[in-house]
């Protein structure tokens, strides 16, 4: 069954689309955590960090190279931002299509609560 990200990619779900191109689809995230939280996500169904083949080595430094490019578009570059892949259960993963968090534009928190 197709998640929600390969709706938005097939423009059959809406979603403010900041980037397209041959690779990735980049558009912001619904629940945003911070001023800037935009989803970089391959075209390329991959669930998981897990799922990530050797062959894809490529295509994750693209998604990283258009987040560096989001950032400086949007402003925050010079401040720092984050980005995150949630892997899993552990991870806090929801949406099992790769994606990447580009989130920023104020100071975040700790990397991760302490229980
Ligand atoms: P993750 O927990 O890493 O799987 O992140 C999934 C992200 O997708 C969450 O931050 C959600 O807010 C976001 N999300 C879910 N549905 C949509 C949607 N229709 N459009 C944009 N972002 C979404």
């Amino acid at each position: 069954m197709a998640t929600i990200f390969e709706k938005i990619i097939a423009g059959e779900l809406p979603a403010t689309i900041l980037h397209r191109d041959e690779r990735v689809v980049a558009f912001t995230d619904i629940h945003p955590v911070a001023p800037t939280h935009i989803l970089i996500v391959p075209r390329k169904v991959i669930e998981t960090v897990d799922d990530i083949a050797d062959e894809d080595e490529a295509l994750l430094g693209h998604m990283i190279i258009v987040a560096r490019d989001l950032a400086r578009q949007q402003g925050i570059a010079k401040d720092g931002y984050r980005l995150i892949f949630n892997c899993r259960t552990h991870g806090g993963q929801e949406v099992y299509h790769l994606h990447l968090h580009l989130i920023g534009g104020r100071v975040l928190g700790r990397m991760v609560h302490r229980d």
